[in-house]
């Protein structure tokens, strides 16, 4: 199928379909929009079942990447690289040959790390592009892994929603389940940690669950019912859709906020968690924390300290969204949609005036 033809495509500005025979290198990109800048985000390597499954994802990725950056006030449009193949089969030739496409474009897109790829790939892509993010910090440089921040921007997003939802301002002794603690699963739950929570979690890979549990004396819960858990707050932070017809019904938790990218299976979700009760944070304001540090990083000349600040503004954008659709009785997903809609929109006026 055309991806004009695919439910996802909304007037994206450019699809592109890359291969490298030699290198095993198939890769789609997709640009949303540049209508505020170069489109940032991340390359994900995923083993799609099929081309459309991968087309999809690119398409939906790249536009929450324009609303992720819009909203978090950057100076970046949105865009996504998907690289249909199995993470654990990866080489470094692959990500060179990326590196070349990704340069091919002339900088109207810029990578970075996602869900199957590292920082190390990310240095292989920068043997042949310098559009590309989230290298090895270099000495007295920002940079690095953005997961940690990623993290950072979802504790802080937790705490708003808590304030919002439950009046409180600590979290001291609540009842937190995190689903999937890969990158910015675990540093999320130090992070919860350090302030008194109770932990479940839960992962397929069992390692990264005994990590958590070990460390952090988090009950491990089993992957099928983690959103279903009797506590406080549910934080998915493994891969999208989750939040479905059923899994809002089984649900508990008065809280979903967590660094997933793609949370809800159809916008249309976001109404019956609202009419549920359940206080839902929009994956892309609340996970921004990490295009923030990775496209900070790009842009060169910021601190540590500025960037955590930058990230400290996530929590009055959420509250905003929250206190918005309070007053409009309307989900926060379509809330945060228009929003960024509204930024969008006016920077494409401004680019044709
Ligand atoms: P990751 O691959 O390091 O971690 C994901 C974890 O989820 C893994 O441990 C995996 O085993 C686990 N998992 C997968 N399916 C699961 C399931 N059904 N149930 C339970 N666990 C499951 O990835 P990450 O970098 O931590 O990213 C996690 C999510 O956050 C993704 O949706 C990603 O797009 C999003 N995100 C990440 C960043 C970042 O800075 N890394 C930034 C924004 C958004």
């Amino acid at each position: 199928m055309s991806p004009f033809e695919n439910r996802e495509f909304r007037s994206h500005e450019l699809v592109v379909f890359g291969c490298d025979e030699p290198a095993a290198l198939r890769v789609i990109i997709a640009v949303h929009s540049t209508a505020l800048g170069p489109a940032a985000g991340g390359c994900r390597m995923w083993a799609y079942e099929t081309e459309n499954e991968a087309i999809t994802d690119a398409l939906r990725l790249s536009r929450g990447m324009s609303y992720k950056n819009a909203l978090a006030g950057l100076p970046f449009g949105g865009g996504k690289a998907v690289i249909i193949g199995d993470s654990r089969r990866k080489t470094p030739a692959l990500f060179e040959a990326f590196g070349r496409f990704v340069d091919s474009l002339g900088g109207r897109y810029i990578t970075a790390e996602d869900v199957g790829t590292t920082t190390a790939d990310m240095e292989s892509v920068a043997k042949h592009t310098r559009f590309v993010t989230g290298l090895h910090r270099r000495a007295g440089e920002f940079g690095g892994d953005p997961s940690p921040k990623t993290a950072l921007g979802v504790f802080l997003g937790i705490k708003a929603a808590v304030k919002f939802k439950m009046g409180r301002s600590d979290l001291d002794g609540l009842r937190i389940a995190v689903q999937g603690v890969g990158g910015v699963g675990y540093h999320l739950c130090r992070l919860l940690a350090s302030e008194g929570v109770e932990l479940r979690v839960a992962d397929v890979r069992a390692s990264a669950a005994e990590r958590v549990r070990d460390e952090l004396k988090a009950h491990i819960v089993p992957v099928e019912s983690v959103l279903a858990e009797d506590v406080d707050v549910v934080a998915p932070c493994a891969l999208g859709a989750v939040l479905h017809n059923r899994s809002s019904a089984a649900m508990r938790a008065r809280i979903v906020a967590g660094g997933a990218n793609n949370q809800l299976a159809k916008d249309s979700d976001g109404i019956a968690l609202t009419a549920s009760g359940i206080l839902y944070a929009p994956d892309y304001v609340i996970n921004a924390g990490g295009i923030i540090s990775a496209t900070r990083e790009y842009l060169g000349g910021s601190t540590e300290t500025q960037v955590t600040q930058e990230i400290h503004g996530i929590s009055a954008r959420l509250t905003e969204i929250f206190e918005c659709a309070r007053r409009e009785n309307r989900p926060t997903n379509l809330i945060a949609d228009r929003m960024a809609q509204d930024r969008i929109e006016s920077a494409q006026r401004r680019l044709v005036a």
